[in-house]
């Protein structure tokens, strides 16, 4: 509480320090005396009989804020206005009376009003860019409809095999003669692309390539689905091992005692050029044989401390809702298995796979052992009303959804961008879980990285600004998944920092983003 001082009772009630300072500042001459005039008379008085017969304390505050508006103008104090100080000290009794907190006229008027307006200028430059610098699909729908009726015409598609799973997959661009018919290419970059895609998987639905808008350049849609020549640039060291070090058993990766992943599939219906799977999504689709999931699964169950399952990939929902539903029954059948979870893309790669059939799966097996479904969401376009809508009944089937998003150069690296991401994903039934700083792993995303301070600053600027569960934790993977709080982060080395994994105390040593390639403006597309 303020100081008291300066308090005075009337009628029984006390009023406090703020209001008396606020009414001895009105009662004091006013300086450069400028008189009110007729029209300024009038308002006053309409505005007083407004606060005398209301019951409600706006009218009141805005007399006083009116009040004070003119004194600070040199336009006189209350009595100027025929109003005299026992008066408003009965107004501000009956203010703080009606008011179920009894904040005073001075208290609101004085403190909370001036608080509440420099939290506000916190948020005007985001509200004033978000809509512009980082546009939602949703509210770019207009233009991404238009792209969709030109890219049907262009690939014969009709709103059958749209709206179809296997029309998107069977229509799906993995050429890039095909792609620039699709979207607008820099000429230059053909050749590279061309050359680049005998390397790496290129596969956009042509969903998803009607998120990409013609024109911009290193749209944030364009840059995760199109390989750039900076992924062979780039590539000079082999792609580690990771799975060598951390598969315990067939088709599983295990970092932890109590949660594991199942890579059920090498399949996705794009593949990310940030993927930091990509050694393992092959170079091909394959259909895994059921011995090998039965491996998996007896691997968890010969494990009582597991006690959480992830289906990864890949993209689980790339399988066939009878996989689905009877690897979560073989999950739900293990005692000590108490929670899954299933990554997948989908929703916002090809929303049309999620159908009523698979929604019946997750409820089911939900109502058994909570369900929590990880998406990846990096860019607030990649949310549209088709997706947002597949993301909402999800929600009502699951225990939750969550999104890993990836810090990636160009596509979410400012606060702008991020806060409306992940504002756009919480408003899309989708809780921000993590953000990860992309990896030194895998060498093809170097112009991807982007330094962990940059990260750090755009995390920390989103608290008291954003919804406290909108706000994702920032982690570095290396090894498992270390959050990068200050207390993780040790030391620094040159360009390398020393992280400590809370769980063991090992400290690693984890390249940073190279500032030089990181300050470079030549990037993907631009060139
Ligand atoms: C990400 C991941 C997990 C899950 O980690 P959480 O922190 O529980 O989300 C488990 N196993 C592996 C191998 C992972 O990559
Ligand atoms: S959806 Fe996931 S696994 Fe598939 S390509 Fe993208 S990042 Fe890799």
């Amino acid at each position: 509480m303020h100081c008291n001082n300066n308090q005075k009772t009337v009628n029984g009630e006390t009023l406090d320090s703020f209001t008396m300072d606020l009414l001895n500042t009105l009662a004091q001459p006013a300086t450069g005396a400028a008189a009110p005039s007729t029209q300024e008379r009038e308002e006053i008085n309409t505005l007083a009989d407004k606060a005398n017969t209301t019951q409600l304390t706006t009218p009141i505050i805005t007399l006083f804020a009116r009040l004070l508006e003119l004194h600070r103008a040199g336009k006189g104090t209350p009595g100027d206005f025929g109003l005299n100080l026992s008066d408003l000290e009965k107004l501000a009794v009956k203010h703080q009376r009606i008011d179920e907190h009894m904040v005073s006229v001075g208290g609101r008027l004085t403190r909370a009003r001036p608080i509440a307006a420099s939290a506000n200028r916190r948020v005007d430059a985001y509200l004033a860019a978000k809509d512009s610098i980082a546009p939602s699909g949703i509210e770019a729908w207009d233009r991404i409809l238009e792209n969709k009726a030109r890219i049907m015409a262009e690939l014969g598609m009709d709103e059958a095999a749209w709206n179809s799973f296997p029309g998107q997959i069977r229509h799906a661009i993995d050429s890039v003669a095909v792609l620039a018919r699709l979207i607008d290419l820099p000429p230059a970059q053909l050749e590279s692309i061309a050359k680049v895609t005998q390397s790496y998987r290129m596969r956009l639905t042509p969903y998803y390539t009607s998120l990409i808008m013609p024109g911009a350049i290193n749209d944030p849609i364009m840059l995760q689905s199109v390989p750039t020549g900076e992924m062979v640039e780039n590539a000079g060291i082999e792609i580690p091992p990771v799975a060598a070090d951390h598969s315990p058993a067939r088709l599983v990766d295990q970092f932890y005692p109590r949660v594991l992943t199942i890579k059920a599939t090498n399949m996705c219906a794009m593949f990310c050029t940030h993927c930091l799977r990509l050694a393992h999504i092959g170079r091909k689709d394959q259909v895994y044989a059921k011995e090998a999931y039965t491996e998996a699964l007896d691997y968890i169950r010969a494990n009582d401390r597991i006690r959480d399952v992830l289906i990864t990939g890949g993209d689980a929902f790339v399988l066939p809702n009878s996989m689905i539903e009877w690897l979560l029954a073989e999950l739900d059948g293990i005692d000590h298995v108490r929670l899954k979870r299933l990554g997948t893309r989908i929703p916002v790669t090809a929303p049309m796979r999620v159908d009523d059939e698979l929604l019946d799966i997750l409820e089911a097996s939900n109502d058994r052992k909570p369900i929590r479904v990880v998406t990846q969401i990096n860019t607030a376009q990649e949310i549209t009303p088709v997706s947002r809508e597949v993301f909402r009944r999800i929600s009502k089937r699951t225990f939750a959804v969550l999104n890993q998003a990836v810090l990636l150069k160009g596509i979410n690296d400012t606060r702008v961008k991020m806060w409306k991401l992940c504002e756009t994903v919480h408003e899309s039934y989708v809780r921000p879980y993590y953000l990860f700083n992309c990896s030194y792993r895998n060498p093809q995303f170097a112009h991807f990285r982007v330094p962990l301070e940059v990260g750090r600053d755009i995390v920390e600027s989103m608290y008291g600004n954003i919804s406290g569960d909108a706000i994702p934790r920032y982690i570095a993977t290396a090894g498992g998944k270390i959050p990068l709080h200050r207390s993780n982060v040790v030391s620094r080395e040159g360009n390398d920092v020393i992280l400590k994994k809370p769980w063991s105390g090992e400290e690693v040593s984890y390249p940073d983003a190279d500032p030089e390639i990181y300050a470079n403006e030549l990037f993907a597309f631009n060139r």
